[in-house]
């Protein structure tokens, strides 16, 4: 997985999150940012969460500066979903601010969990369906799979054959930053 293009953009680079462009949290825009009141061509298109209303109206620049979250006390993760699945590690205070503060999340269908592996959090790559999954491996499939505690394998193999990227339900990989594993969970709505 390469975030060349992404890479090319003159965006800046963050680091637990691979690239907000192809998981469409980042898109083109003339909207002036309402944090350092420049219209850069890039506005951020994910959660927020804040006092005021923010959806379409901030730069990944002062996203990944800090100024967003010093400004407004907006954030874009919350705290509650990094590493909150069952036996995912927890982080250092310093990798849920970062997380939290100054990393783009992604559009989930249900409240976003981050995974952690490693004792770090782990960097958003993509959304997946079955296909995708099947590239990413089996050790990231059965690392989907014990995400819910479903009652047979028989309910997994349904699930897992309906995943699709861009629908329901649907799986979102991440990476170790660590070791390189694949992993993550996957929801419906
Ligand atoms: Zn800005
Ligand atoms: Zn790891």
């Amino acid at each position: 997985m390469s975030n060349q293009e992404y890479g090319n953009t003159g965006l800046p680079i963050f680091k637990y999150h691979l690239d907000p462009i192809r998981s469409k949290v980042i898109e083109t825009s003339d909207t002036q940012c309402k944090c350092c009141g420049i219209s850069r061509g890039w506005i951020y298109t994910g959660p927020v969460y804040a006092e005021q209303e923010f959806y379409e109206q901030l730069c990944p620049w002062c996203i990944a500066d800090g100024n967003a979250n010093a400004k407004f006390d907006a954030s874009f993760v919350d705290d509650i979903g990094i590493g909150s699945g069952d036996g995912w590690d927890s982080v250092p205070q310093s990798v849920v601010d970062e997380i939290t503060k100054q990393t783009p999340s992604f559009a989930g269908l249900q409240q976003e969990q981050w995974w952690t592996h490693c004792g770090d959090a782990a960097q958003f790559v993509d959304y997946a369906g079955h296909d995708e999954l099947i590239e990413f491996g089996t050790e990231c499939i059965e690392i989907m799979k014990r995400y819910w505690d479903l009652e047979s394998e028989e309910d997994w193999e349904l699930m897992f054959e309906a995943m699709k990227k861009n629908c329901s339900p649907v799986a979102y990989v991440f990476r170790c930053l660590k070791c390189g594993a694949y992993g993550g969970y996957w929801d419906a709505d």
